[in-house]
């Protein structure tokens, strides 16, 4: 039994609290108010706005002190206590995440009447829900991603409809999914942070649990197929046309519906003007599997590590950040288009200086997609348009740095930076430079944008003017040469007269206040300025208020022309982005041809992340025709995977329109890359099973087409060896048969090196190493033919296995004949590596020359290739079944001089090389491992 820990599945603590529903009657009217608005947001936890906070009782409290590490207090009334806890509303983003990141749906009550104003109780309502698929506070999100909503319905037909929303940007898409794999496949690559499922279908999980999204039960009236019509009606025009299926249409209006729910007050989402429905066949479509394991955006190791995402990644502002990672999780197949990407990097590539100042002046672009859905929202502030502003006004130096650019792609990248001087004017127009933080304390228009405005606030002037002359006015009418003028907020303006001069106070002073040293007074006159100051300036800024909003909701009718600049801007920086890799990285531009038939030829290849982290970083050659499948070999850590994954990314990075880490490269135009991790090399996933291996193995054989790039990683270790052998063999044998995709498989079964004798389109590849001595070097350069074993000794001693046990393991190895590279093949000659398919004599006189007791003379003797004989490869297979008496030729062999008892090291060695360590559960090791011990003692 595998032990381990498991944690109980969070159950988000919503509805209204048991404690308070069993007094309902008995609560106090705010508690009762609460109670009812918790019933209506079933699903939610409920933020219960009480002055400056948002407070939550009982269980919810618990929760919200918990996760936002407050304090939980008590809230006592004549009913009872109740556990209470707060977060400031001032302050509010920072938890608000925290909830939202563990998985809460917060629906926010807030009061909605003035407290002052209220008579009894303050009204209160719901006024957003924040989930967290639809959350849109800036605060709340990462600035430079994506965050989708998505929603799935099922067609009658078994095909799914799938719909996808950032919230935040107004980005809407559709598509279809064929089958539930489809389905799956799809979502891993939105990765939604939400997602809602039609109640009628059954549930989807994640492929990956760990990038799991937050699953919602929607409520099943969002997926009716007549709301949804109504719903998707406010924002396309013939929804029933533009949408391929009933299950599309569905599932859009589910996820409109949803956001329109979670944006409350807000609820129009007029931001969302361009439902786009694509064709899963558009892209290179990337599983998953591929994505995580190409390691596109996050890193499979333990330790921190850059992904491709992250070397290509020199974006300067969150739309290019945003455009490069949609590109990058839905690489192109349209050869022009790609080719329109690489012309405009090609141009960006050679202008460096210019390049350099694009990226500066995008640096001041800001965040358009998502101050659009805020101006729409009615939310954004004086501040976002002063952004907005301060964005356009970069544009037209944007584009005379592109019309410098000898480009006709950029030209025509250049004609859509449109400044948009109108909304520009108006901007700068109406606003001050730099205006405040608030929106109805006024100083936010320019006097001069409004006569009525310019007339108020000239008032005001006037009468502060009055009164800044006051003072002197006043000393000089009464002699009293202390005499004050000032301003409080409870008392407006008085004249302060200390006690002594009292008697000097004229008769038209009306007593104020009374203070201890002195007492303050106001005239008629100064209460009449009072009154005209203190209007004025609430006018002005109410009026200032109201111009602001128009002058907002007359931006928010350019809505589309804006996500139009944002969208030229945005693909400008993704493109900037890729010239910056493209030139500091030494990457050159690939030709993409879309016949079949061509193959890929990448000469001098390297990979994009890995020759990052490395010092000298190896390239090497592919070559492979169509639907060829080459088999690659070689001892571990010598770079197979590296070179697998190096194939793809070229792949992956040309259909994104960059350029690629290599000296020449011709690449096809790939529909689909598969790739599978056998279980031994994914171990850090923790939840590679046999069983998953192989139905993700089912998947590329019924799904792989000849446009298709397999790569298979050490498939099939998870079981015996027998069976696994039998199983890569079949498959290899299936994707070069009936598929025909083109394949890279690494393994370490040796067996299926024959079958490039057996198939035309079948070849070997491996990575040699070097020795010296006893020591091996990697020189992580392929080369073809097979590699001659898996140095399975060297990497026991490597990992420190007692010198006696390695040298045992060797004889015994090299007396069955099986040559595996070890330190008695030091003595091995050197085969030829020229030949990449050795014919069966040259490989039968090889082995012939296996001879064990050759002292060693040769150091630094490249090992290549030598591959055994038919028989022989039986041998290696079976070698954990040989009667022990077959090893024991090499016993009291005079080089061994050792204390132990040589049968049972043998012993030991054979089993250790028979165990197959992926398929053991950690028990089942270390018992294995104690049994070996007793072994030896
Ligand atoms: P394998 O799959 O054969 O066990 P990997 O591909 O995982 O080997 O490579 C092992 C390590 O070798 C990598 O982590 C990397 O550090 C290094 N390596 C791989 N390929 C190269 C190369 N072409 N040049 C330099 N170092 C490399
Ligand atoms: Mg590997």
């Amino acid at each position: 039994m595998v032990v381990g820990f498991s944690l109980p599945p969070m159950t988000p603590v919503t509805g209204p609290p048991e404690t308070m529903l069993e007094k309902e009657r008995e609560l106090t009217p705010m508690l009762s108010q609460y109670l009812e608005l918790c019933a209506e947001h079933e699903d939610a936890l409920v933020l219960f706005q009480v002055g400056d906070f948002y407070e939550a009782f009982c269980e919810a409290a618990e929760a919200v002190a918990r996760i936002c590490e407050v304090t939980l207090t008590q809230r006592e009334d004549s009913t009872g206590t109740y556990p209470m806890a707060g977060i400031p509303i001032d302050n509010a983003s920072g938890y608000l995440k925290r909830l939202v990141d563990a998985d809460y749906r917060i629906a926010l009550a807030d009061q909605i009447e003035d407290a002052a104003e209220a008579s009894g109780l303050v009204d209160r309502a719901v006024t957003r829900v924040i989930t967290p698929g639809t959350v849109v506070d800036t605060a709340l999100l990462d600035s430079g991603s994506t965050n989708y909503v998505a929603s799935v319905a099922e067609s009658d037909d078994g095909t799914f409809g799938i719909a996808a929303l950032d919230v935040s940007t107004g980005e809407c898409f559709v598509t279809t999914a064929s089958d539930r794999t489809g389905l799956t496949e799809e979502l891993d690559r939105i990765a939604p942070a939400e997602l809602l499922v039609a109640p009628d279908m059954e549930s989807v999980e994640p492929t990956d649990a760990s990038a799991g999204w937050s699953a919602t039960d929607p409520a099943p009236e969002l997926f009716d197929r007549g709301a949804a019509l109504s719903c998707l009606s406010g924002y396309l025009a013939d929804p029933a046309d533009r949408l391929e299926t009933d299950a599309e249409l569905r599932a859009c209006g589910a996820v409109l519906s949803y956001a329109e729910y979670t944006q409350g007050d807000d609820g129009s989402l007029e931001y969302v003007s361009r439902i786009r429905r694509y064709d899963q066949r558009e892209h290179l479509r990337l599983d998953a599997a591929a994505i995580h394991s190409l390691e596109l955006f996050e890193n499979r190791g333990l330790g921190a590590g850059e992904t491709l995402f992250d070397v290509l990644d020199e974006t300067s502002c969150a739309l290019g950040r945003r455009c490069l990672q949609r590109w990058l999780r839905r690489p192109l197949v349209d050869r022009e288009a790609i080719e329109t990407r690489l012309d405009a990097v090609a141009a960006l590539t050679a202008e460096s200086i210019r390049r350099a100042k694009i990226r500066e002046l995008l640096k001041a672009a800001y965040d358009l997609e998502r101050l659009v859905g805020r101006i729409s929202r009615g939310r954004a502030t004086p501040r976002d348009l002063r952004s907005l502003y301060a964005t356009l006004a970069v544009v037209p130096e944007l584009r005379e740095q592109l019309d410098e650019i000898d480009s006709t792609v950029l030209e025509a990248a250049d004609d859509r930076l449109d400044p948009l001087s109108d909304i520009a004017e108006a901007i700068d127009t109406a606003l001050v430079d730099e205006p405040p933080m608030e929106l109805t304390e006024g100083g936010v228009i320019r006097p001069s944008y409004d006569d009525r405005l310019a007339e108020l606030r000239a008032t005001e002037r006037a009468g502060r003017q009055w009164v800044a002359e006051l003072e002197a006015h006043e000393r000089d009418r009464t002699g009293i040469e202390s005499l004050s003028v000032g301003h409080n907020q409870v008392h407006g303006y008085y004249i302060e007269v200390t006690n002594p001069n009292l008697d000097a106070v004229p008769e038209d002073y009306t007593r104020r206040q009374t203070l201890k040293n002195s007492e303050r007074f106001y005239t008629p006159e100064l209460k009449r300025r009072e009154d005209e100051i203190f209007g004025a300036a609430e006018r002005a800024d109410s009026l200032e208020y109201e111009l602001f909003c128009s002058l907002r909701s007359d931006i928010g009718d350019e809505t589309e022309r804006i996500q139009q600049l944002a969208t030229a801007i945005a693909e400008l920086d993704a493109l900037c982005s890729l010239a910056t890799v493209a030139a500091a990285g030494d990457y050159i531009r690939p030709t993409v041809h879309d016949e079949k038939a061509e193959g890929l030829d990448i000469e001098g290849g390297r990979h994009p992340v890995v020759e990052t982290t490395q010092e000298s970083f190896v390239p090497n050659d592919a070559d492979l025709s169509a639907g060829e499948v080459a088999i690659i070999t070689g001892p571990n850590m010598s770079g197979k995977s590296t070179y697998m994954r190096q194939v793809a990314l070229t792949c992956v990075l040309a259909q994104i329109g960059s350029f690629v880490p290599a000296e020449a490269a011709e690449l096809p135009i790939l529909d689909r890359i598969f790739t599978r991790v056998g279980a031994s090399d994914d171990i850090a996933g923790g939840h590679s099973t046999f069983m998953r291996e192989m139905s993700e193995l089912t998947e590329i054989l019924h799904d792989g087409t000849e446009n298709s790039l397999v790569l298979l990683d050490e498939v099939g270790r998870g079981t015996s060896t027998a069976d696994g052998l039998a199983i890569a063999r079949a498959t290899t044998e299936f994707i070069h048969d009936e598929l025909g995709a083109m394949t890279l498989f690494a393994t370490h079964y040796h067996g299926l090196t024959t079958l490039a004798d057996e198939r035309e389109g079948i070849c070997n590849l491996h990575f040699a190493a070097t020795r010296e001595g006893d020591e091996v070097t990697f020189l992580h350069r392929i080369a073809p033919g097979a590699s001659s074993a898996s140095y399975g000794i060297e990497v026991a001693r490597m990992a420190g296995v007692p010198e006696p046990v390695v040298e045992r393991a060797t004889s015994v190895v090299d007396s069955v004949g099986t040559h595996s590279g070890g330190t008695a093949a030091d003595s091995t000659p050197v085969s030829s590596q020229s030949s990449p398919k050795p014919d069966r004599t040259d490989r039968t006189s090889e082995a012939g020359g296996t001879d064990t007791d050759t002292p060693s003379e040769q150091t630094g003797a490249v090992d290549d290739r030598v591959s055994y004989p038919d028989e022989e490869l039986d041998a290696e297979d079976n070698r954990a079944s040989y009667p022990a008496e077959e090893f024991f030729g090499g016993v009291g062999d005079p080089a061994v001089d050792d204390p132990l008892d040589e049968e049972s090291m043998v012993r030991v060695a054979v089993a250790l090389r028979a165990l197959d360590v992926a398929s053991m559960t950690p028990l089942e090791a270390l018992n294995t491992l104690d049994e070996l011990r007793s072994e030896l003692q």
